[in-house]
């Protein structure tokens, strides 16, 4: 399975949605970016993409980037310094388990479903959603190769 084969019209509509929906619980900005393959570390290219999709753009630093290389079978969730200054060690790892399990069973897009989610929550005690809002970094998923210079 290819990216494209996942993820059509509505598959990318269900994530929207879903980022929209937890960006209403915490000030933090989630993004998703999907590729095919990730032939470095993954959460080496992780902060790569991050800096490529100039996530750190962000009033508190509180950007999210939920990373998958489908072929590959690679994932990776990574927070912006804002969010590494306030949080536990292992911050990451009980929503990395849960989306974990779902790709286990084969669920790709309710796993990212998930992931998200679970972004929103863990993180509303730290960054709580604020009346005056501002939708910093877009909600649409983005899917493809962006290239190493
Ligand atoms: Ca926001
Ligand atoms: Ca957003």
């Amino acid at each position: 399975m290819k990216a494209d084969d996942i993820f059509g019209p509505a598959e990318r509509e269900r994530l929207q949605k879903a980022i929209s929906e937890a960006e209403l619980q915490s000030s933090g900005e989630i993004r998703v970016h999907i590729e095919d393959q990730c032939k470095e570390e993954v959460l080496d290219h992780a902060a790569f993409i991050f800096n490529a999709l100039d996530m750190h753009k962000t009033s508190a630093r509180n950007g999210v980037l939920i990373y998958m290389a489908i072929i590959d079978h690679k994932f990776a969730i990574i927070g912006d310094s804002g969010i590494n200054d306030v949080v536990e060690d292992n911050f990451w790892e009980s929503t990395k388990n849960k989306m974990k399990q779902q790709f286990i069973a084969g669920d790709i897009i309710g796993g990212l479903e998930a992931g998200i989610k679970e972004a929103g929550e863990r993180l509303k005690k730290y960054f709580p959603y604020q009346s005056d809002d501002i939708d910093e970094l877009s909600n649409e998923i983005s899917i493809g190769n962006i290239e190493s210079e």
